[in-house]
């Protein structure tokens, strides 16, 4: 049976040295998964199980471009570390997480943080403040067997040449093994899903016209300007 319209096109992104494109699934992310971003968000972190939001798979581009959203007067950088997954399942033991990663990149979880603030204090979801268009400025994925040891790696940002994110992959409160299981037994991952592994401290405003530069160690950077 053909369709009503053209359905849209599957959002994928670049590979480093392929010529083939990841498509993408879903976008799952974590929240609060660096104690001091837990505190500069007003929140006392413990080791509370991990909470997750969604982006929509067409809010990421990779294209170096986040046009400033409509509706906000706060929009927030949050550099962070993207996971991908090359085949997926339920109920993943962290032992065997590793076994389902096809690469990593290095993404931006714009937040309208004005819209998220007034979510959170009415008790209401999150998606205006996450999930709206272009949320999600990405690099190219490189893939994992390209991927040395990177539990400890560097993570952070500049913006218009200031460092205003730092921080390191052993300061996650879930390690992305322990992300990857606790997803599991929500959802049914599947190849294509994409994995935002939180912020370190230092989130901030963006403007029209700033650039954004940032990078984990041994995985890649990004260069975004704000238009
Ligand atoms: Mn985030």
């Amino acid at each position: 049976m053909s369709y009503f319209f053209d359905p849209p096109a599957r959002p994928a992104l670049p590979i480093v040295g392929a010529d083939k494109l990841f498509p993408v699934h879903r976008v799952y992310c974590i929240g609060r998964n660096f104690a001091a971003h837990a505190r500069e968000m007003g929140h006392d972190p413990g080791r509370e199980p991990p909470f997750f939001f969604c982006k929509q798979p067409d809010n990421l581009r990779a294209d170096g471009l986040f046009p400033y959203p409509p509706a906000s007067q706060d929009v927030h950088h949050e550099i962070e570390l993207m996971v991908v997954l090359g085949s997926g399942g339920r109920d993943i033991a962290p032992a065997k997480a590793a076994s389902h990663i096809f690469g990593y990149g290095v993404a931006l979880d714009m937040t309208r943080r004005d819209l998220q603030s007034m979510a959170k204090k009415a008790g209401r979801p999150w998606d205006v403040g996450k999930a709206f268009d272009d949320s999600a400025p990405c690099s190219a994925l490189v893939r994992a067997g390209e991927v040395a040891e990177i539990s400890a790696a560097k993570i952070w940002l500049d913006v218009n040449g200031e460092r205003r994110q730092s921080g390191a992959l052993d300061q996650m409160i879930w390690s992305i093994d322990e992300q990857i299981a606790q997803l599991s037994q929500l959802f049914e991952l599947r190849a294509g899903d994409v994995i935002l592994t939180g912020t370190p401290a230092g989130v901030g405003p963006v403007a029209r016209g700033d650039k954004l530069h940032g990078g984990v160690s041994g995985v890649g950077e990004i260069e975004v300007v704000v238009t």
